[in-house]
């Protein structure tokens, strides 16, 4: 009796190219490239928008998936144990508070950190290619897939217009504190009358703000270090360093692809940054996205239109009701706000005492709603 035995190998010279350079960008091409796809990222413009004085929470699930599929970030965290909530409308008592047995929780590296190891280590990458031009759309035909992540481009103009979008009338004021040396690991949110305001630990004597204040016409007319003083009652502050601010919008695309152009990234679902979810949903679709290729490659398959559409069909519902969760969450403190009442935040308060339900909010920020 013969055994026949046919090894099929699948010659790998996928290529795929994403649009747009910023972090979702970077992190799906670290991702793709270790995956021996070929990656051309192209750019209208040579110079990247990263900003110095933001940080990104990224959830432990996230990290671990991070560390293992993209790139090590392990010596540019900063672990927290524990997450603190207050509200002015319980003056001093404590709204919520999330711990694991002293394990990490979620962690905080700095913005521009995470872009330019990002960007070192695809620099050298023989499956990646930058290229710089503005007339973007003269490419989509080279490609069978093509992911875009910048939102001013004439492919999203054309192809992505159609969203349900929401101005907050708020901006998020960013800075970076440095204060003496303490055992920083716990972050702290407060929802102040102004506005969500959070202290996140980035070293023992380093912590990240960001503080969204709403129904703000003028953002010059407010005074943030002064805020930031009057609501810090850990820190002894020795430099409040510059501080930039961001306009507050969330939206969700009505629609997740164009023929074989799948939209990424913020592009896809912009959400408010008072929960620290906006780059963590990005890092789970690239876990999703991931998992679609890998089986198209196992089963020979093209790298096509077909990717896109099961994409949208796991993510499109699941990622609209993550971002209307984290609205619900705004409008909750706002609504409580208007009403001049604390009996919505005491119920709250109630809510999460009982382990299990503490239990479950971990869960949901660590690893999104329904994954
Ligand atoms: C204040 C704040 C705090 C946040 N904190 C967290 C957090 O703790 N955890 C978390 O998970 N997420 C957080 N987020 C969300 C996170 O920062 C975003 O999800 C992430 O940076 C989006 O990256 P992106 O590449 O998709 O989009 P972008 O960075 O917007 O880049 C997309 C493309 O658009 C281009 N572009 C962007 N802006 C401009 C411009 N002005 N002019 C020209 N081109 C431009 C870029 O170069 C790039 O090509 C926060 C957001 C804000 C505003």
């Amino acid at each position: 009796m013969y055994h026949l035995i046919f090894v099929v190998k699948i010659k790998n010279n996928m290529r795929v190219c994403i649009f747009g350079s910023g972090l979702s960008s970077l992190t799906l091409a670290k991702a793709l490239v270790n995956q021996k796809i070929y990656v051309d990222v192209i750019d209208r413009k040579k110079v990247a928008n990263i900003n110095y004085s933001r940080t990104l929470g990224i959830s432990k699930s996230n990290v671990d998936f991070f560390n293992d599929y993209i790139v090590d970030i392990r010596k540019n965290i900063w672990k927290l144990r524990k997450i603190e909530i207050f509200t002015d409308n319980l003056k001093k008592e404590k709204l919520l508070n999330f711990e694991n047995n002293n394990e990490q929780l979620f962690s905080i590296v700095k913005n521009h950190e995470i872009y330019e190891i990002l960007d070192k280590s695809l620099s050298n990458n023989k499956y990646f290619k930058k290229i710089y031009s503005s007339n973007t759309i003269s490419y989509l035909n080279n490609y069978d897939l093509a992911i875009n992540t910048d939102y001013l481009n004439q492919i999203n103009i054309k192809y992505f217009n159609k969203k349900i979008s929401k101005k907050y009338n708020s901006f998020a004021f960013t800075t970076i504190i440095r204060h003496k040396n303490i055992l920083n690991k716990t972050a702290v949110q407060i929802f102040t009358k102004y506005g969500p305001l959070a202290f996140l630990p980035i070293s023992n004597n380093e912590t990240s703000i960001v503080y969204s204040i709403h129904n703000l016409k003028n953002k010059n007319k407010i005074n943030v270090k002064e805020l930031i003083q009057k609501y810090n009652f850990k820190y002894d502050i020795k430099k409040i360093e510059k501080i930039e601010s961001f306009e507050l919008k969330s939206f969700s695309l009505r629609s997740y692809s164009h023929a074989n152009i799948l939209a990424f990234g913020d592009l896809l679902h912009k959400v408010h940054p008072l929960a620290g979810q906006g780059f963590n949903m990005t890092i789970r679709d690239i876990k999703i996205l991931l998992d679609i290729i890998k089986e198209k490659i196992n089963l020979g398959l093209p790298l096509d239109s077909s990717v896109s559409d099961q994409f949208e069909k796991k993510l499109r519902h699941k990622n609209f009701i993550f971002s209307n969760s984290i609205d619900l969450i705004h409008e909750f403190f706002n609504f409580e706000r208007k009403l001049k009442s604390n009996i919505l935040s005491k119920s709250v308060k109630a809510l999460g005492k009982n382990p299990s339900v503490n239990k479950l909010f971990t869960k949901i920020a660590d690893r999104g709603v329904l994954f």
